[in-house]
């Protein structure tokens, strides 16, 4: 008889480790087997059978969105929401720390988060100081190196040159770089998770506070932890803190970026008599979708090794499709999501995978002509946009004077007749006295600057005095809009004519309604400023915020990770894009992708289809590529390859009335031809339909001629005979 309802919905694996001891456990298991449920009943069940405090429970997974999901599905088996229950990401928990303990971890009590992007350029300009030429040192060379070291664990003092002199230098920048940020309190990603290990690590009491404070760590998706991450755990979790773990040795996809699969072997060393947890049945996929992705994993030779199994329907089979190139895969893409939406689907349990955030943009061409609203995850997120970072620039400036990175980059923008020369003169000022961009402006301002130059320095430096000052007391949406208001950002985007222009006013408008509906966390103690401006910096990392409207998802396979939904594409299946160029020489690196694809396939619950393209322009390269061999990893058994239609041989004009076409992809084939169709031209000879714009007496194609080239033509009457 079950106590409890929390115990409802479970297995017989699923409740036992649910419910195991107070002793630290291990739950290793595949995709859609419960690991992240198992997670959630078990906070629940520690709150609520164990009668464990919430504030004594420490969750970590993997996206912002997972945990606001985790949280939200606690509080439903509770029936009460658990507010002091730290629940996050390793690097949102570690920047909450940080904030509490700024004083102990030597940071400014308004330090601000940067992301990669403005890491990359700190790290740019940082080279062009030091008169290094970013041809002889790659500045994404540098910023790799650094953060790579940080997710070890280590600061330039631990590390050896080896006598290699190409090493000694690139020590030397992550010392200078660790200078300049400490000195402008900015801290990165790797930072912040370097730093509350270190801050912990170096004061004993806070350490011993913790962990009195933590008796139960959850964690989903361990198999992702990186060295510098495990280490936090391990030492928040001391001799008693039990750690709860949950994860897929398949699912490791992070290695790239520091994660260590070899933490699962790790932690069963590290807490001896960890209890082990397998689970093996599949709730999400159907047998079809299952066994596929059982076949492919099985070629990856390092595993741990499991077997999911599943009672649910054999499912139909999974679809691939050839297209021509890219844009005849993102016609087929879009002409099934079409019929699947008109079936009665919700749009939002359609997701459309990918290897690469460059491939969404014909996709999202395609979905854009068809009408079809979508969402893209990753690729161009909202806080990473130009304009919003420009606006966040000047806010985090009204809060941090010293912040280099955000005074770069607004200090000429509008333009205010502030020119590279003076900037330049502010750097050097800066290199030699130590200081920030902000002082070092306002001392060449008094001596060094002609009167226009100077005039133009004071001018910005009051608006932003007077930004900080004005705004001072007004409530954060308030804020966000006085300071876009005066920062004259808006009249400066009229000034581009062109819909860009209209967007960047569109998304500053945005970022007003998103410090409105923006909720501090009433735990943190800091400015309702400061933590928005951190939510940016963490929230640029991943999709946007409201997820939940009706819109097909679009995502990289990296992004799907814990996701499920009924319909999924796979799409640029191909070798040399995935498995990816980079990994094919490199076997460790071919079964990360191969890892990758077991995620990806292991997303659908009912449907599944896998495109790929003859020939692809991505970066502006025309690429011809096989078909990716994780497909033919895949049993013929599970595959239904779906041929190109037939075409008539006659070109067929639309009878409904014209659309407004806003690109050369037709959003369907009203045509009755086909990308990639042979045709004969009387006078041009054989060629290839290569692309197809407008309808009825304008419909116009491009047709590579083998000896005439590449030309357009009226179809109408080009009288082109189909093969
Ligand atoms: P992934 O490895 O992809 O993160 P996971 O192991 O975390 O997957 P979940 O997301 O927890 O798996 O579960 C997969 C799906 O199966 C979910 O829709 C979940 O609700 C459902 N499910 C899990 N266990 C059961 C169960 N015992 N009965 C019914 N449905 C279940
Ligand atoms: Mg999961």
């Amino acid at each position: 008889m079950d106590v409890t309802p929390i115990l409802d919905g479970l297995n017989d694996a699923q409740r036992q480790a649910v419910t195991s001891p107070p002793e630290p456990a291990l739950i290793i298991a595949g995709a859609g087997s419960g690991k992240t449920r198992v997670l959630v009943h078990r906070a629940a069940w520690l709150i609520d059978v164990e009668g464990i405090s919430p504030q004594s429970l420490l969750a970590v997974t993997f996206t912002n969105k997972a945990a606001a999901e985790m949280r939200g599905r606690i509080e439903s088996l509770l029936q009460l929401p658990v507010k002091h229950l730290w629940i996050g990401t390793f690097h949102g928990l570690a920047h909450r720390m940080l904030r509490r303990h700024w004083r102990e971890a030597g940071l400014p009590q308004n330090f601000q988060i940067i992301d990669s992007d403005d890491q990359l350029r700190l790290i740019k300009r940082l080279l062009k100081s030091l008169e290094i030429d970013d041809s002889l040192r790659v500045p994404k060379e540098v910023q790799w190196f650094i953060n790579a070291q940080k997710d070890e664990g280590l600061r330039p003092k631990h590390i050896d040159d080896d006598g290699d002199p190409n090493r000694r230098q690139l020590i030397s920048l992550y010392q200078s770089y660790e200078e300049i940020c400490q000195r402008g309190g900015l801290v990165d990603f790797a930072e912040l998770l370097l730093r509350a290990h270190e801050v912990l690590r170096d004061n004993a009491e806070l350490l011993q506070h913790y962990r009195r404070r933590f008796q139960h760590l959850l964690v989903d998706e361990f198999q992702d932890t990186n060295a510098i991450q495990y280490a936090w755990l391990r030492l928040l979790a001391g001799d008693k803190g039990i750690p709860f773990v949950v994860g897929d040795d398949d699912q490791s996809i992070y290695r790239w970026r520091g994660a260590r699969v070899e933490h699962i072997h790790r932690f069963q060393k590290d807490f001896p008599g960890t209890n082990i947890v397998k689970l093996e049945q599949n709730y999400r996929s159907t047998e079809t979708i299952l066994n596929a992705a059982n076949a492919v994993i099985e070629n990856n030779s390092s595993r741990m090794g499991k077997k999911l199994w599943t009672d649910g329907a054999t499912g139909e089979a999974i679809k691939v499709y050839s297209a021509y190139n890219e844009r005849d895969e993102a016609d087929f893409v879009i002409g099934r999501l079409r019929d699947w939406i008109n079936q009665g689907n919700v749009r939002a349990d359609a997701a459309i995978l990918y290897r690469s955030n460059a491939q969404s943009r014909v996709l999202e061409e395609g979905l854009v002509n068809a009408r079809i609203p979508y969402r893209v995850y990753g690729g161009l997120r909202f806080f990473e946009r130009a304009e919003i970072k420009d606006a966040l620039a000047y806010l985090r400036l009204t809060s941090n004077r010293n912040d280099d990175s955000s005074f770069e980059r607004v200090v000429n923008k509008p333009t205010r007749g502030i020119g590279a020369r003076t900037v330049e003169m502010m750097r050097a000022y800066a290199r030699a006295n130590a200081c920030s961009m902000w002082r070092a402006a306002g001392a060449i301002a008094s001596d060094d600057l002609n009167g226009r130059a100077a005039n133009a320095v004071n001018t910005f430096m009051s608006l932003i005095e007077r930004m900080a000052r004005e705004t001072d007391g007004m409530d954060l949406h308030n804020k966000v809009d006085h300071v876009i208001h005066l920062s004259t950002l808006i009249e400066f985007f009229e000034k581009d004519k062109g819909e860009k222009g209209e967007t960047r006013i569109e998304n500053l408008a945005e970022l007003v309604s998103a410090a409105k509906s923006f909720e501090p966390d009433p735990a943190e103690e800091m400015s309702p400023l400061d933590e928005f401006l951190s939510h940016a910096a963490l929230e640029a990392g991943e999709g946007q915020a409201d997820a939940w409207e009706d819109c097909v998802q679009l995502m990289t396979m990296h992004s799907a990770k814990g996701l499920e939904f009924p319909l999924v594409f796979m799409c640029g299946m191909e070798d040399g894009l995935f498995p990816h160029q980079r990994s094919l020489a490199d076997p460790q690196g071919l079964e990360e992708e191969r890892r990758l694809c077991y995620v990806g396939i292991t997303r659908a619950m009912q449907s599944l289809y896998i495109t790929h393209a003859e020939q692809r322009r991505l970066h502006g390269m025309d690429n011809f590529s096989q078909a990716s061999r994780f497909i033919a990893e895949i049993p013929d058994d599970y595959i239904e390859e779906i041929r190109p239609r037939v075409q008539v041989a006659r070109p067929m004009y639309s009878s409904r009335p014209t659309q407004r076409q806003r690109s050369a992809t037709s959003s369907d084939n009203e045509l009755g031809i086909r990308l990639g169709q042979q045709v004969r031209h009387k006078k041009f000879g054989d060629g290839v339909i290569l692309n197809y714009e407008g309808q009825g007496a304008h419909a116009r194609v491009e047709v590579n001629f083998e000896s005439a080239g590449t030309k357009w033509l009226v179809l109408s009457y080009a009288n082109l005979e189909l093969m």
